[in-house]
């Protein structure tokens, strides 16, 4: 893409942020002062409603493994999706992880303020960081604007179902990774929504290597799908992808412990680290909490919508001690 229409790629996702570059957002972030093993964790809520018990599950490890290794326990709300965000949900979570003892080192605390130096600790508030890792990836050819509208994609999930093919936007179906510059001027004349996508480089028939520090060594096939990294609403906030791999480089976060259903994930992860030249995380991906149905179903996960278990509320209501809770 020729350089005019970069520039202006990057100021339409600028709006009412000023653009740094990467040199100077990692002069803020300097490296701890932490004695060797020490393990810095971190738990990423995102305040979309009640705190679920898995939540409390995850803190604990979190605080747990920080404290017993001399290290340090953040905790940073993801609250990239704006249309999904609760009012008063980021509040709750930090009073109920009070309630359980699990307050954290570093992030929002019960008075409203923030602890540490790493900082903001609310990933709405990053949005100009997030900006300067994405025209990183826009300047060397690893990003690039789609204007593919929701009727075109679910088509080429249509098309991807009835050809029995893997969903998700790769090969023939990554509609504008190959678009032409007159295209995309086009496309930006008009006045077209956008979202930047990752450009991957990965095969979905080479495996990668992950050594996952609770699950061990494992192989899962190369990332090779061009996600969204900014999305196109008004807000534009970028996914989980890059701000995970973004915030927990800049946090120096040690340990990467998540629910499991991130694992699939972790090959992109790993691409997008390598995109960025950065140093791939080390993940803990812990198991989902259960529940034996009692419908006779057997053990499934615990579910959100239909166990009232789910909820933090539900166990600090029925007045169980929290420690056995816990
Ligand atoms: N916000 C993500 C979630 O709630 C966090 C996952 C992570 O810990 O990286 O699932």
């Amino acid at each position: 893409m020729n350089k005019v229409l970069e520039d202006r790629i990057v100021e339409l996702l600028s709006a009412e942020v000023s653009v740094k570059n990467r040199i100077e957002i990692e002069a803020q972030y300097p490296n701890r002062k932490l004695d060797t093993g020490a393990e810095v964790t971190r738990f990423c809520p995102s305040p979309t409603g009640f705190v679920h018990i898995g939540g409390i599950f995850t803190a604990m490890i979190c605080q747990y493994v920080a404290r017993q290794s001399g290290g340090v326990y953040i905790l940073r709300i993801e609250d990239t999706d704006k249309k999904r965000e609760v009012e008063g949900a980021k509040e709750l979570i930090v009073q109920q992880l009070e309630k359980f003892d699990l307050s954290p080192n570093e992030g929002l605390q019960l008075d409203g303020s923030e602890a540490g130096d790493y900082g903001p600790y609310l990933q709405s508030e990053r949005r100009e960081i997030y900006l300067a890792y994405a025209i990183d990836l826009l300047r060397k050819g690893r990003a690039y604007p789609c204007f593919a509208t929701p009727e075109e994609l679910q088509n080429a999930v249509k098309d991807q179902q009835s050809k029995k093919m893997r969903p998700g936007y790769y090969g023939q179906w990554a509609l504008w990774r190959d678009r032409s510059d007159d295209d995309i001027k086009s496309a930006l004349d008009a006045g077209k929504p956008f979202v930047l996508r990752f450009r991957s480089e990965g095969d979905h028939e080479k495996r990668l290597s992950i050594d996952d520090v609770l699950k061990g060594h494992l192989e899962l096939p190369e990332n090779d799908l061009d996600v969204p990294l900014i999305k196109s609403d008004e807000w534009r906030l970028p996914t989980y992808h890059l701000a995970h791999v973004v915030d927990d480089y800049l946090m120096k976060a040690t340990i990467i412990m998540r629910g499991e259903e991130w694992l699939p994930s972790t090959p992109l992860h790993f691409e997008l680290a390598d995109a960025l030249n950065i140093p791939r995380h080390r993940y803990a991906h812990t198991p989902v909490i259960s529940i034996i149905d009692k419908s006779g179903g057997g053990k499934r996960k615990l579910s959100k919508r239909k166990d009232p278990e789910a909820d933090v509320a539900y166990w600090l209501k029925a007045a169980y001690p929290l420690k056995a809770v816990k």
